[in-house]
């Protein structure tokens, strides 16, 4: 029998016993739903039910879902450790770094901000009514001082215990650029962890082939429970996610080329096409790295000093479209909730889905992972990704492909404002 193929040289799409992830997936969200809806219609001794539903689909959900929580910590701290630890002549590429670093938060802050403002008029959870889970008890948000000094990993491990994102952020990103400092026993410890993130990501495959049975469980779970009418406020959800993708790309992207760079976006559209498909095919921002420094350096004209150091920089820390999902996704499972999270929250929604972005391996699925850490922020129940996972990965396809032309864009900018852009390549 042919096993699972994690053979990291057939890209990062995993076979099992001859299909891909994505049809079983497809399957698992088709059979899951159906499964479901029989039970919820035709199920009327409560014993069986709750067999079912109470035992059968919770365990195979959260052993599911304890999986991808378990991957949190060590990806996000590994990932930034490895993008910030790579910035290594920090003095010489000190303004490059600079410019890139602030272009990727910023339109990451305007990406996040788009969902957020899209998603409200829209409201995709509109409608779901889902009760609270029982394990989850809201409490009263801290003080802005408290939410300071909580940014502080005091004890780094009762941060990597706690899962406390933002404190093993800082703290990765801290270690990152000490390690860039210390010279020759920074590049060994690099070289380290370069190694335990090819190891890590395929601890992310091997969790991603149990999605299906995942997939199957939680929503069977879900519409056992709720019935038909969760399917409706779920396409308004995938919807919502690909209004903002195309706004973000069509006046964030297009709008940086044409009036900060005075670049022409057809043209920079038109030859980057080729990457686009790339990064839609593989859903890997990582995978699609060597086309676009590809395009980036022969077809665009950006010099190889800028864009060897900051399109791998992107590839690592900038995920507008995750970001973007993130937005919608907590304002989704805010409403399916029936929870209200102010304007506080939505703040808070904002600086985590930057970090979150930050934190986000260039690997299919990784951004689902990282959302849990921002609807922990904001209180709300992270089981709600359950409800969303079934259409993740048609919509990590279509953010991959926003993430990968973000770095471009940031790239040919910064490339441009140094005079390191040669027009007449980009034009030709
Ligand atoms: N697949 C995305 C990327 O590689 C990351 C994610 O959102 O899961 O850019």
């Amino acid at each position: 029998m042919k096993r699972a193929d994690l053979n990291p040289k057939a890209g990062h799409e995993i076979r099992i016993f001859g299909f891909t992830l994505t049809t079983l997936v497809l399957i698992a969200l088709g059979l899951g739903i159906a499964t479901g809806l029989v039970i919820k219609s035709f199920v009327t001794s409560e014993a069986v039910f709750s067999f079912l539903v109470d035992g059968v689909f919770r365990v195979g959900g959260e052993i599911f879902f304890s999986s991808l929580k378990m991957l949190v910590v060590p990806v996000v701290f590994v990932s930034i450790v490895c993008g910030v630890g790579s910035l290594e002549d920090v003095k010489k590429m000190g303004r490059i770094g600079g410019k890139a670093l602030g272009l990727y938060t910023l339109t990451t802050a305007v990406a996040i901000s788009i969902a957020l403002l899209i998603s409200n008029i829209i409201n995709p959870g509109a409608g779901f009514h889902l009760k609270t889970p029982e394990s989850f008890s809201p409490k009263e948000p801290p003080g802005f001082a408290e939410v300071l000094i909580g940014f502080v990993p005091a004890n780094p491990f009762k941060a990597m215990a706690d899962a406390d994102m933002i404190q093993i952020i800082i703290l990765a990103i801290l270690f990152g650029v000490a390690m860039s400092m210390a010279k020759a026993s920074g590049k060994r410890v690099l070289s380290i962890f370069n190694d335990l993130n090819e190891v890590i990501m395929k601890l992310v495959m091997i969790v991603m082939c149990i999605a299906p049975v995942g997939v199957f469980c939680l929503l069977g779970g879900v519409f056992a429970k709720q019935g038909f009418e969760a399917i409706a406020p779920l396409s308004k959800y995938f919807g919502t996610v690909m209004i903002v993708l195309v706004l973000h790309f069509g006046i964030t992207y297009l709008g940086l080329l044409k009036f900060v760079a005075r670049l022409s976006p057809v043209v920079f559209f038109k030859k980057f096409q080729e990457v686009m498909v790339f990064a839609f095919s593989t859903s890997s921002s990582n995978a699609t790295l060597p086309a676009n420094m590809e395009v980036s350096e022969h077809q665009l004209g950006v010099d190889n000093s800028v864009a060897s150091f900051t399109l791998p920089l992107g590839a690592t820390i900038n995920m507008d479209g995750t970001a973007i999902m993130q937005g919608v996704a907590t304002v989704f499972i805010a409403q399916a909730y029936g929870l209200d999270i102010g304007i506080q929250g939505y703040l808070m929604v904002i600086l985590t889905a930057v970090l979150a972005s930050i934190g986000t391996a260039g690997v299919p699925g990784v951004g689902l992972v990282t959302l849990a850490m921002v609807l922990k922020q904001v209180n709300l129940p992270v089981e709600g990704i359950g409800l969303i996972i079934g259409v993740d990965r048609l919509l990590d396809m279509s953010r991959t492909v926003v993430n990968v032309s973000g770095d471009a864009v940031v790239t040919c900018v910064v490339a441009k404002s140094e005079g390191l852009l040669d027009e007449k390549a980009f034009n030709a």
